[in-house]
């Protein structure tokens, strides 16, 4: 059976290009330029589609005098025309509460002007730089980090020259972001003559882009484009899908050309409220991607940008959001969760705690792994082991362990956490004669009998092999006579 690239996609009763634009004609779709030249800016124009409510109007417009609009016919027909807090509408479309927190946040919260030697250059780590070679975007992202630049005059020929120049005089930099605004939203032939010049700089190692182009505008992904980016490997882009049902055909064999091209594509998505802020959603967000050959690369805190505070999530929500894809999706689909420190402090990855104690005296470490089980972990010592100490799985109500030494809790007693347990806390009883009592990544009991599943393979014999034992201190004479025992 052939595998497709493409992740099905829900239709819903009113969407799709059949539903908003009925008379266009294919050839006009397929035209970027078509697209681009028919975004909807004017709030008249998405009411042709959408109807605002009459309360809201004025406030809506109102916003759009400080952060403009911008929806591609395409991207309009992903939302849902029935749901007023459709995900992806929500993104691009101005709502009340933009309004309402529209002196909430900070106008440049990454400090990117401070770490600016030359105007559009951003230079906050050591060897490699930002580059804003644009001012406008196919979409305008209601949570956009780079509101203030938005506008659409196109960044003067003159300063892109110095923003090279400085390159070219930094011997540091070895690797460039192009970003803006949105680079894809040039014309091939201006794309070239920056890129062109940035590769004939000897120091200059790695050319990397940011764009949401094959998201809001996919169409713009053409042989001519990737034809062109591929004279200036090692070249790598970085896009921003941000919700599953971005993910369409079209999105994939935008995506599907460029890696063709011999460019590898990572995804930046950002954590917004009430657009992804939840496992289920990023779950089929990042295997989804992974299926487009499209890494998911980072997960970023929302930034505290000036009107977004509707979209701000807490930290906490991102640590929940890994940790319900950790383990159990591939390693390769996990995102790196990170926040962008105020006012230039760079990214600082943020992750569920499984490193639960470091005891640097007895050169151990204990774990703790996606289904909430505990492992003791010893670091190299250069000396014999004694029986007692060795690492494995702890906390095990059949077998004492020969870590945990506390006495047994109470029946009613709650069950202790993972850290507790990590110092020696012994088990909560379990509520079932089979249940072990301990949890899965998302706080329920999995409900197995960890004495049958562990220690006894589905012949009924005892498992001594590799993979289904897990070893806690014991011989393995020990191990079987235990299993024989239960
Ligand atoms: S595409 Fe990127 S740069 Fe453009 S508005 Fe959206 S987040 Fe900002």
């Amino acid at each position: 059976m052939e595998r497709t690239l493409v992740p099905p996609v829900v239709a819903t009763r009113r969407s799709g290009r059949a539903h908003y634009y009925p008379d266009v004609t294919d050839a006009q779709w397929a035209d970027w330029k078509w697209q681009f030249r028919h975004r909807l800016t004017k709030l008249e124009e998405l009411e042709k589609f959408l109807p605002i409510p009459a309360a809201e109007r004025a406030l809506r417009a109102d916003v759009l005098r400080d952060f403009r609009m911008g929806i591609t016919p395409y991207y309009l027909s992903l939302v849902d025309a029935d749901d007023p807090a459709d995900p992806i509408l929500r993104q691009v479309a101005p709502i009340a509460e933009e309004y309402l927190f529209r002196d909430v946040g900070e106008e440049d919260p990454l400090g990117e002007e401070r770490y600016s030697p030359v105007p559009g250059i951003t230079h906050r780590y050591p060897d490699r730089v930002l580059m804003v070679i644009s001012n406008s975007c196919a979409i305008y992202c209601r949570y956009c980090t780079r509101k203030r630049i938005m506008y659409e005059d196109a960044v003067p020929d003159v300063e892109i020259d110095r923003m090279v120049e400085y390159i070219a005089k930094t011997p540091r930099v070895r690797d460039v972001i192009v970003s803006g605004g949105d680079p894809l939203t040039y014309g091939t032939k201006k794309l070239e003559s920056i890129l062109s010049k940035l590769r004939a700089i000897p120091h200059l190692e790695i050319i990397r882009i940011g764009s949401r182009v094959p998201v809001s505008l996919p169409q713009r992904i053409d042989d001519e484009l990737c034809e062109m980016l591929a004279k200036y490997h090692p070249l790598w882009i970085n896009v921003h899908f941000n919700h599953p049902r971005e993910l369409t055909p079209d999105a994939a064999a935008a995506c599907d050309k460029l890696s063709r091209a011999g460019i590898p594509l990572n995804n930046q998505s950002v954590l917004l409220k009430g657009v992804n802020d939840d496992v289920p959603t990023m779950r089929a967000l990042c295997t989804g991607l992974m299926k487009m050959r499209v890494r998911p690369y980072y997960l970023y805190q929302c930034d505290q940008i000036r009107g977004a505070e509707h979209f701000r999530t807490p930290v906490s929500k991102g640590i929940e959001v890994i940790e319900g894809l950790r383990g159990h999706i591939s390693g390769l689909a996990v995102p790196t969760f990170v926040i962008d420190a105020p006012g230039g402090g760079g990214k600082v990855p943020v992750m569920p705690q499984y490193l639960l104690q470091h005891d640097t005296k007895n050169q151990r470490v204990v774990l703790r792994n996606f289904q909430d089980r505990l492992f003791v972990y010893h670091e190299p010592s250069g000396r014999a082991r004694p029986i007692g100490e060795r690492s494995g799985e702890l906390e095990v109500p059949a077998v004492a362990s020969p870590i945990v030494e506390s006495a047994a809790p109470a029946a009613n007693a709650p069950a202790p956490t993972a850290v507790e347990r990590a110092n020696g806390a012994a088990p909560a009883k379990a509520s079932s004669g089979t249940s072990n009592g301990k949890t899965n990544g998302n706080g329920k009991s999995n409900g197995r009998s960890r004495a049958a599943d562990q220690r006894v393979g589905a012949d009924g014999k005892p498992v001594v092999g590799k993979s289904r034992w897990v070893h806690r201190g014991h011989s393995r004479e020990e191990r079987v006579r235990k299993a024989n025992e239960t």
